[in-house]
């Protein structure tokens, strides 16, 4: 390596030539299509449909998913890059990406049917199609075994019937619906009268949770609350999904009925690296403003990063972020795309990744004192959609739980 410090970031990663090619496909179009869009979209809270399909074009949608299905069958160090590429630009933009990309079509490919897999991954890996996951409910979040949307069975179909809220992707607009959604539902088994579903609802037993893939168009699913004025991450669409007994064909259903929490315990690995990954991408682009800044902007008769406060703020942002990245890429190249074995990592990447790129943009604004207030030098903006991933696909709170959890069941992971 190159002692003159020229070596990019990403080569110190080893690249396969692969990932070469993506990481160049992602630089190009980083800063061609999304830098120019990025804080209009964020001024005005639209999401960009055209930038969405560009990114199908690109191959950009379906990096994880098999090739005979119109993606690229490569693994999470591509999706990682992917998130952290347009992060460092437009994290709203890259929130959505990942919904569709991670959150929906990623969990088709590894739980659905082959049926639905030939369905929904063509469309989704061109961009045709833009899907999301439905998890949360109005009064239901990290505790998601209480989820209270129901799937009844009734002969070819199952009525479902109930509300998903924050939903990434709901809507393209506020008129038009997102095209299909995976719709985490309790099934109860129909047993003898008063028999098994009284004694579920008596009991603290989880329910059973069954997995629907949900398309526009059935009848009785609608946009409810479309959710404006988010704090950040405003140039993705987030809404209200409304099942008022929608009839979904049996064939919808993904996997056995009660697979449901198995789906999401798959998913979940490459769901937190990748909102990990952007976190890495509002870090980078965060500390190369308040260094560009600080050797620009003059105070005293000096460039201010001759301050000893300011060195601070550059010097403590670039190794945090340096060391959250190295965690990334080394789970993400551990992590098994099917879902198991690296929850623990999984956790400990976002709960690092999160709030190294929160601080990371907030050493920003203040490296850039009063214009960093102001939102078209983007820290402000990065700072702000730089929150929501302390919030999104798990708290820091769940995360301090399942760490906990996991390294007091199986203490060993603490040895080499
Ligand atoms: C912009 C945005 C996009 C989103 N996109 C999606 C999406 O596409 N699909 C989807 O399904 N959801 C989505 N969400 C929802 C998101 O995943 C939830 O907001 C998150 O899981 C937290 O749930 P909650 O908001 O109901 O908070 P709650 O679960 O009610 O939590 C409130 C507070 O209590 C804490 N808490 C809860 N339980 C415990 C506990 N056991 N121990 C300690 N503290 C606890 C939480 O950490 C938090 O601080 C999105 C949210 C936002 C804001």
């Amino acid at each position: 390596m190159s002692s003159t410090g020229d070596a990019r970031p990403f080569d110190l990663l080893a690249p396969t030539p692969e990932h070469a090619l993506l990481q160049g496909t992602l630089r190009e179009f980083v800063a061609r299509e999304v830098e120019p869009q990025a804080n209009e979209h964020d001024r005005s809270e639209r999401f960009n449909h055209a930038l969405f399909r560009r990114a199908g074009e690109l191959g950009l949608l379906g990096v994880t998913l098999p090739e005979e299905y119109g993606g690229a069958g490569l693994d999470a160090v591509a999706a990682v890059q992917v998130c952290e590429a347009l992060s460092t630009s437009d994290p709203g933009f890259a929130l959505s990406v990942l919904a569709h990309s991670i959150l929906f079509a990623h969990n088709v490919s590894v739980n659905g049917s082959e049926l639905q897999r030939k369905h929904v991954l063509p469309r989704a890996a061109s961009g045709e199609w833009i899907g999301g996951l439905c998890m949360t409910e109005p009064e239901v979040g990290t505790d998601v075994l209480a989820l209270r949307t129901t799937a009844k069975r009734d002969g070819d179909v199952y009525r479902i019937t109930g509300r998903k809220t924050f939903i990434t992707n709901g809507g393209v607009d506020e008129k038009t619906l997102g095209d299909c959604f995976i719709v985490y539902a309790a099934t109860e088994p129909e047993r003898s009268e008063g028999g098994e579903r009284a004694r579920r609802r008596a009991s603290s037993e989880p329910k059973a949770i069954s997995s629907f893939l949900v398309e526009k168009g059935m009848p009785g699913f609608s946009l409810g609350q479309k959710w404006k004025d988010k704090a950040g991450m405003r140039a993705s669409f987030t809404a209200e999904l409304v099942f008022d007994d929608v009839p979904v064909p049996a064939e919808n259903r993904m996997g056995e009925e009660g697979e449901g929490t198995l789906h999401m315990m798959r998913n979940l690995e490459i769901e937190r690296l990748t909102l990990a990954a952007m976190s890495l991408g509002i870090a980078q682009r965060s500390v190369q403003v308040m260094v560009d800044y600080a050797n620009d902007r003059k105070a005293f008769g000096k460039p201010i990063r001759e301050f000893g406060q300011i060195q601070r703020y550059v010097a403590e942002s670039f190794a945090e972020w340096r060391s959250a990245r190295t965690f990334v890429y080394d789970v993400a190249r551990r992590i098994d795309l099917h879902g198991s074995g690296q929850r623990l990592d999984a956790d400990a990447t976002k709960l690092v990744a999160t709030q190294m790129a929160k601080r990371a943009a907030d050493a920003a604004m203040q490296v850039l004192g009063g214009y960093g207030y102001m939102g078209e030098y983007v820290v402000s903006r990065l700072w702000r959609d730089a929150k929501l991933l302390e919030i999104g696909g798990g708290t820091l709170e769940a995360h301090h739980k399942n760490i906990s959890r996991e390294l007091a069941r199986n203490p060993s992971m603490l040895r080499d």
